[in-house]
């Protein structure tokens, strides 16, 4: 057993952290990917009047089979205010309005035009191929609830229920920062002992992609003053993300430095892995999480710990992480003491779900992480885990 704080708990003490933000009036058009703070009402009845599902003729039920004379031709946005009367066929095209009088739409391959005349030859029921108004939303009923996460089919239901802005959440500020004398921007030229710095590029892509917006600090060495003072900059956003510097080496100053500035630190080290010497802190209304530098833990704990507090901060109503059951594609190893994440590769199978874990499972391996589209937990225990058992994967 290991007296760390298990996952569960971090993320608990993380969420309990939370104050949520206030929201904001956001144009639908510039909706995609944020979260619903109220829930959004239709302006209308969906459709607003009934209209015709199919290219073809207005009629009465009663009248078919059986030959009609054709009256009047009604046009997407041009209704007639003719009503139909028994006898008579009105042409009607895909969302016209079916006329007063009329109680089915015959398609038009259903039927046979003579002149301004049409047969039809089958029976026809009521209703038949006529959209309902209100049969998708009625006005004033709820389209979408608070804390929903907005995706293309939520804005174009917005959109369609007639609203032009919706309030959400503003979006959280997060500022992000790289701790490491040997970190290198990508295309410079590395000297001995250097490598390229890639943590901030991974974790400011996660964090646009949970709604932040995102500001790239200048990377720091493994110096006090400077890791203070540019750390001192990120606490004036809501969300501090740090890579590096978290571990128990004499140039790990990140914890030390966040204690200097006031903020408090809320947990240290979680058992997992990869990525176990996670902090986590707050200053003022600032959550800050600092992250280790090996790049697949900072990937790791970005999506365990940081993107949950993310869509708390915008009101989501489930903010963790939605694990989904797989099984695994071969054997793994488990760990005694910590509760592991493997880099995985998700393949359907006889119409199951499959994950085989990637060939590179080190934490500093970042291009075999990328290899991966899930994340694997592998719950600590003794022995194998074997293939084909069940196990929780997180979409990457
Ligand atoms: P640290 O957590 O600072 O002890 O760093 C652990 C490992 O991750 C070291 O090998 C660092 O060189 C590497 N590392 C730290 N920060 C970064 C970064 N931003 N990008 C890529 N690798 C990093
Ligand atoms: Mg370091």
């Amino acid at each position: 057993m290991s007296d760390l704080l298990s996952i569960e708990d971090a993320l608990a003490a993380v969420l309990g952290r939370v104050v949520p933000l206030e929201a904001e009036d956001v144009a639908v058009g510039d909706a995609a990917g944020r979260i619903l703070a109220e829930p959004a009402r239709a302006a209308v009845d969906l459709p607003p009047f009934p209209s015709s599902a199919m290219d073809g003729f207005a009629v009465r039920a009663e009248d078919a089979p059986g030959e009609l004379s054709v009256v009047a031709r009604v046009a997407a946005g041009r209704p007639v205010d003719r009503a139909l009367r028994a006898g008579e066929a009105i042409a009607i095209a895909t969302g016209g309005v079916v006329p007063e009088g009329a109680d089915a739409v015959v398609p038009v391959e259903n039927v046979e035009e003579v002149g301004d005349r049409v047969r039809i030859a089958a029976d026809v029921s009521k209703k038949d191929n006529i959209r309902r108004r209100g049969g998708d939303v009625e006005a004033g009923e709820t389209v979408l609830g608070a804390g929903t996460r907005l995706g293309p089919a939520q804005v174009g239901a917005l959109a369609a229920a007639g609203l032009a802005t919706v309030a959400c959440a503003r979006r959280p500020r997060a500022a992000v920062l790289a701790t490491g004398t040997e970190l290198r921007p990508p295309g410079a030229a590395l000297g001995p002992g250097e490598i390229y710095e890639s943590n901030t590029f991974t974790l400011a892509a996660q964090l646009a992609h949970a709604g932040a917006v995102v500001e790239r600090l200048a990377g720091v060495e493994d110096d006090e003053a400077a890791t203070r003072d540019a750390l001192e900059r990120g606490l004036a956003g809501d969300v501090l993300v740090t890579s590096g510097g978290v571990s128990v080496g004499p140039h790990d100053l990140v914890r030390s430095a966040l204690v200097d500035l006031g903020a408090e630190e809320v947990f240290w080290r979680v058992a997992v892995r990869p990525g176990k010497p996670v902090a986590f802190a707050v200053g003022g209304r600032t959550l800050i999480f600092g992250l280790p530098g090996n790049p697949v833990s900072s990937l790791v704990g970005f999506e365990l710990f940081v993107r949950p507090a993310l869509l708390a901060l915008q009101g989501a109503s489930d903010p963790r992480p939605p694990f989904r059951p797989a099984r695994l594609g071969r054997s793994v190893r488990r760990s005694v003491a910590r509760d592991a994440l493997l880099r995985g590769r998700s393949r359907v199978q006889d119409g199951a779900v499959v994950v085989d874990p990637v060939v590179g499972q080190e934490s500093h391996m970042i291009v075999r992480a990328a290899e991966a589209d899930c994340l694997v937990l592998v719950p600590r225990g003794d022995g194998d885990l074997p293939e084909g058992a069940t196990v929780d994967c997180l979409a990457l």
